[in-house]
């Protein structure tokens, strides 16, 4: 009984952090609707019938929902040319009372993400993924942060608070999570690493690191070799295993030596959500010329 006690202090829960963080979002988003009469507003595209994509466009809209924000749903079928799909784009960029587009990820094969990510409005890029967000992420400027990083560092803030002097590392180089995170990491004084397919010795790498964010991809791959005592780990991945979910971290062998895990599910993925309605209800603000008291990025 004492074991699992601990070991229940050791989870980072994703979940009650985001219902705490999509609380204060939604009382943004009423003074929004008090001042401008109107809701913040996400459009949310969804090309082809990826079945994990159909579950997290419906995830992102349900908590729309529940968070005073409006969505809009639209639906392109596989088939539907590059050319399409950027016209519905520059649409929803002249389109005055949408905020925030999103477009959802992967993308048939043909079509190409880089299109699609510089055509997206930077004044209405929920994902953080143009260019000029991300470079002035890089620069340590005000901008639009990518959600799943902003989501772990939310939680390592609130878990470690000052994060100063820790040596960080980041398992991953993917521009969604890998180097966003760096950055965010780099900003709170962390001493960074990154690793990626390529690196040698990532083992011997990891045992030395204060915090780990592990975004590789590859089914509980970060094993006990892997950790250090007392370290903070953060498990971005999500991976189908015998029809159940498991993260890049081997949760037991974490709970057992790590001061602190979060899980999968209920970590980083519910936080990415809540992220998610943070950079809409933030770009809804901004794009109106109204003061956003920044609560976080
Ligand atoms: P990518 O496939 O784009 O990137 C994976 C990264 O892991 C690459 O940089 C790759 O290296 C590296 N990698 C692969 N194998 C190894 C290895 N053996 N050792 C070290 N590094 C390795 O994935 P994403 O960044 O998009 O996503 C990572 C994981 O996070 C996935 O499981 C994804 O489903 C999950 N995810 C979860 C989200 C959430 O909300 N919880 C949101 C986004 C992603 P290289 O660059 O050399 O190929």
């Amino acid at each position: 009984m004492m074991g699992i006690n601990n070991n229940e202090s050791k989870i980072i829960n994703g979940k009650n952090y985001s219902r705490d963080f999509l609380t204060h979002i939604s009382d943004l988003a009423q003074k929004f609707e008090n001042l401008l009469n109107r809701k913040p507003c996400l459009a949310v595209i969804l090309i082809g019938d990826n079945n994990a994509s159909k579950i997290y466009v419906k995830n992102k809209i349900l908590t729309a929902k529940d968070t005073n924000i409006k969505s809009i749903e639209i639906l392109l079928s596989k088939n539907t040319s590059e050319c399409d799909l950027l016209n519905e784009i520059y649409r929803l960029n002249n389109e005055e009372k949408v905020d925030g587009i999103l477009v959802q990820l992967p993308l048939p094969n043909h079509i190409q993400l880089e299109k699609v990510v510089n055509s997206i409005s930077p004044k209405k890029d929920v994902d953080g993924f143009h260019p000029q967000n991300f470079g002035n992420l890089m620069l340590g400027n005000d901008t639009v942060v990518p959600c799943t990083p902003l989501g772990c560092w939310y939680m390592l803030k609130k878990e470690l608070n000052d994060l100063t002097g820790y040596h960080a590392l980041v398992i991953g180089r993917s521009n969604i999570v890998g180097k966003p995170m760096q950055s965010l990491l780099i900003k709170e004084n962390c001493t960074v690493t990154i690793a990626h397919s390529k690196s040698k010795r990532l083992a011997e790498i990891s045992k030395k690191a204060d915090i780990i964010i592990a975004a590789i991809g590859r089914p509980e791959f970060i094993t006990r070799e892997f950790i250090k005592s007392n370290s903070v780990i953060i498990d971005v991945g999500i991976n189908r295993n015998d029809k159940k979910l498991v993260g890049d971290v081997k949760f037991e062998d974490a709970l057992k030596i790590a001061k602190k895990v979060t899980p999968v599910p209920g970590g980083v993925g519910p936080m990415t959500i809540a992220c998610l309605m943070y950079n809409t209800v933030k770009l809804a603000y901004r794009r109106n010329n109204q003061m956003f008291k920044e609560i976080l990025y």
